[in-house]
C-alpha cells in the first residue's frame, strides 16, 4: 500500500487551534497511516502530552523543542500500543513530567498480532477512570473510557474547546482494528454509541485528519459493523464457514496485505455474534448459525 501525501513534515509543531498543537512522528505504515500525531495541549505556563508515540529518538527530540522550554504538567496515553506510548517513559525522564493516562493491559496475549503490539514496559503514575480530570494553568482535560480497540483505550476532552482525542477509537481514514481478545466489538460498538450521545465539536484522532462532523462519522461507522455483521450472518445462513473463507467475499478490493486485519475484525464481530446465539465455532475454526 502506498502512502498517502504527509499532511505535515514529521517533526514540526504545528499549531491545529489555540490550544491544539500537533506533532507528527516519523512512523507511517499501513497500520498507522501518515504516522502517529502527537498533541501538545495548552499555552505558556504548561502542557498535557497526549499519545507521545513511538519510543524514536527524534520524535521524542521533535516534542522537547515544540514545547519550547514551557513545563509538561501531564503526559497522556489513550492506549498502550508501540505507536502511542512508549514514548512516555524517556519524555518523562527527560522532563520529569508524570505519566498519566490509561491503564497497563491486564490482559496479555503473545499470540501473533497483525497491527502495533502492546508496549508492555508502560508504567504510569496515575490511571485515570472514566470521568477524571486532569488540570493545567486554562485547560481542563476528561477522560472518556472508550474500550473496545484495545481494553484500556480512553478518549480525553479538553472542555475549554469543545474537543475530543480520540486516539485509535474513531479516525477517519480507517475504521478501527479490534483484534480479540483484548479488543473487543461489543465494547467497542458501546463506545461508539457513548461518544455519539456527546456533543464534542471535534475529533482528533492520532492518526489521520480532524473530524469535523464527529457524531455523523460516528453514526456511518456503527452503520458499517452492523452491516458488516448482517453480512456475516447471511454467510452463515449459505453454510459452514471459515474466516479465511469470508474475508474475500466480505472485503472485496482490499489490500491483500490487510486481509489478516479484516480477518481479525471478522472474528471479532463472531465472538459477539456467538455471545448473542447467533454464530458458533465448531471444531477446525469452522463457524456456524446455532439451530
Ligand atoms: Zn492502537
Amino acid at each position: 500500500m502506498s502512502l498517502p501525501p504527509q499532511p505535515w513534515p514529521t517533526g514540526l509543531a504545528e499549531q491545529v487551534e489555540p490550544l491544539v498543537a500537533r506533532v507528527l512522528a516519523p512512523n507511517g505504515s499501513p497500520f498507522t497511516y501518515t504516522g502517529t500525531q502527537t498533541y501538545l495541549i495548552g499555552g505558556d505556563e504548561g502542557l498535557a502530552v497526549i499519545d507521545p508515540g513511538p519510543d524514536d529518538p527524534a520524535h521524542i527530540a521533535a516534542l522537547v523543542a515544540a514545547t519550547g522550554g514551557r513545563p509538561i504538567i501531564a503526559i497522556l496515553c489513550t492506549h498502550t500500543h508501540r505507536d502511542h506510548s512508549p514514548a512516555a517513559a524517556p519524555l518523562a525522564a527527560l522532563t520529569g513530567a508524570p505519566i498519566v493516562g490509561c491503564a497497563p493491559l491486564v490482559i496479555e496475549s503473545d499470540a501473533p498480532r497483525v497491527d502495533a503490539p502492546f508496549d508492555k514496559a508502560y508504567a504510569p503514575d496515575r490511571v485515570l477512570a472514566d470521568g477524571d480530570e486532569v488540570a493545567g494553568p486554562g485547560w481542563t482535560i476528561t477522560a472518556v473510557a472508550t474500550p473496545g480497540h484495545t481494553s484500556n483505550h480512553l478518549c480525553y476532552a479538553l472542555e475549554e474547546s469543545g474537543a475530543l482525542f480520540t486516539g485509535d477509537h474513531v479516525m477517519a481514514w480507517s475504521t478501527s482494528v479490534v483484534v480479540p481478545p483484548d479488543g473487543d466489538m461489543g465494547d467497542y460498538m458501546a463506545s461508539l454509541m457513548k461518544l455519539h450521545d456527546r456533543d464534542d465539536r471535534i475529533y482528533y484522532p492520532a492518526h489521520g485528519p480532524a473530524v469535523e462532523k464527529p457524531r455523523q462519522l460516528v453514526r456511518g461507522m456503527v452503520g458499517h459493523r452492523r452491516a458488516r455483521e448482517k453480512q456475516i450472518a447471511r454467510l452463515l445462513e449459505q453454510g459452514p464457514q471459515t474466516i479465511a473463507a469470508m474475508v474475500p467475499v466480505m472485503y472485496k478490493g482490499l489490500d491483500q496485505r490487510l486481509w489478516p486485519a479484516a480477518a481479525q475484525s471478522v472474528h471479532a464481530h463472531l465472538i459477539e455474534m456467538a455471545k448473542h446465539g447467533q454464530a458458533r465455532e465448531e471444531e477446525h475454526g469452522t463457524w456456524t448459525r446455532p439451530a
